[in-house]
């Protein structure tokens, strides 16, 4: 059990990795204190109700999905689901299309009728191969052509990243599919969920143990030298641990622009709309598709990429993690910390690979 002075655990983070460690190490007995900088916990998942009253994802739409059956089963001891499959259209030259590009999406745009056949050799007849496949520009022109890319892809990732995906990593557009058939999710995993009472909640849940202490708007580096802990867990980004030893690791930034519309009870036909060509937003979400909930107005939100500001990518180029191999070494010397997440770790993980991520790290602790 915990006393006010020591514990057998500091979690820096009450996000996914550092919410999941805690929960493991107080079902195995021990005690541990969570910090987290922000004033509340949850991380980048953090969702809450509006002015209005609606409930909105306050760093950008967070939509749950995983081929994980043991990370879904893990979760559901925290919360129960609202089954949601998100869409996701691109508006190219003023018109809606289905993204991932799909066939609906081919026959629309160059008013054709093919089937899925006629999608593939229509995909074949366009594409540019490439060999080998490194960067993003490659992935993209590889499996759908000039055309496509320029249209869906480059200026999208452009805005994103503010890179050209020549200079990204092949994972980035990787995580687009390219369809011959008509499906419109934009994920095609078993498991695809939100949890049913929002993420916070779930992460009170989580976090709600005898074991477990939650310090909010604390700072690791403004309690580092006073609390006591025999282990740290640190899910913040690496960079700063180490106090840019090495300098900066560049994370790509975004600014969130939350808009509230009284009198509209749908804004959208789909949950998110992306802007590729348009805008200095990337794409607009609107929170009732994902949640389900009903209200006379709705809520939205335009995301603004950036370069200052919180962390929230890690950015895959050589660079980078070039820089980022030189902070895991550092790392590595740390015995008494383990580094876990999407910024600790420099990777540009979804929420139940971040999951996957903890339970792998806590296994290494408490075995
Ligand atoms: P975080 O959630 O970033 O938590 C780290 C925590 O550490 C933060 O709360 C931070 O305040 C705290 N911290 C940092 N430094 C300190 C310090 N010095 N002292 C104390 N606390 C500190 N994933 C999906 O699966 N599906 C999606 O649809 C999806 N959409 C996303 C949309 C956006 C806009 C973004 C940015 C991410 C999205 N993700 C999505 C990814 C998802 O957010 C992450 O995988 C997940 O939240 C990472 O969890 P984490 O615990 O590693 O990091
Ligand atoms: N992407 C694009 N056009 C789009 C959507 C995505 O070019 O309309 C590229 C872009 O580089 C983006 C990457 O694909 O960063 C991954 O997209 P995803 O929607 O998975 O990004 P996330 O939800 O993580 O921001």
């Amino acid at each position: 059990m915990k006393n006010s002075s020591h514990f057998d655990f500091l979690v820096v983070g009450a996000g996914f990795a550092g919410s999941v460690v805690a929960r493991e190490l107080a079902d195995a007995g021990r005690s541990v204190l969570v910090i987290d900088k922000r004033p509340h916990i949850g991380g980048n998942a953090y969702d809450e109700l509006d002015a209005q009253g609606i409930l909105v994802h306050r760093y950008g739409p967070h939509i749950f999905h995983t081929n994980g059956e043991r990370i879904f089963a893990y979760l559901s001891r925290f919360t129960e689901w609202r089954p949601y499959e998100h869409r996701v259209r691109s508006v190219v030259d003023g018109h809606l299309y289905p993204f991932p590009i799909n066939r609906d999406t081919l026959n629309r745009l160059y008013a054709l009728d093919l089937d899925e056949a006629g999608a593939e050799a229509y995909y074949e007849q366009v594409r540019v191969p490439r060999d080998p496949v490194r960067t993003s520009e490659d992935v993209v022109l590889n499996s759908v052509g000039r055309d496509l890319y320029e249209k869906f892809f480059l200026n999208y990732t452009r805005k994103q990243w503010g890179m050209e995906p020549s200079q990204l990593k092949a994972g980035v557009a990787a995580r687009i599919p390219t369809r011959t058939n008509t499906d419109d999710r934009y994920f095609t995993d078993t498991f695809q969920a939100m949890p049913k009472d929002g993420y916070t909640r779930m992460f009170e849940a989580m976090l709600d143990h005898p074991n477990i202490e939650v310090r909010v708007s604390t700072d690791y580096q403004n309690v580092k030298s006073s609390v006591s802990a025999g282990h740290t867990v640190y899910s913040g980004p690496i960079d700063a641990f180490f106090d840019y030893r090495f300098g900066r690791l560049p994370y790509r930034s975004l600014r969130f622009e939350h808009e509230h519309l009284a009198s509209v009870e749908q804004f959208q036909e789909t949950g998110t709309i992306n802007y590729p060509n348009d805008h200095a937003f990337t794409r607009i979400t609107e929170f009732k598709h994902l949640t389900g909930q009903e209200h006379p107005g709705t809520s939205i939100v335009r995301e603004y990429p950036q370069a200052d500001g919180d962390p929230y990518y890690p950015i895959p180029c050589e660079e980078s993690e070039q820089l980022f191999k030189r902070y895991e070494e550092l790392a590595k010397q740390e015995p008494g910390v383990t580094f876990v997440g999407r910024l600790a770790q420099y990777r540009y993980y979804n929420m139940d690979q971040v999951v996957g991520a903890a339970l792998a790290a806590v296994k290494r602790l408490v075995d």
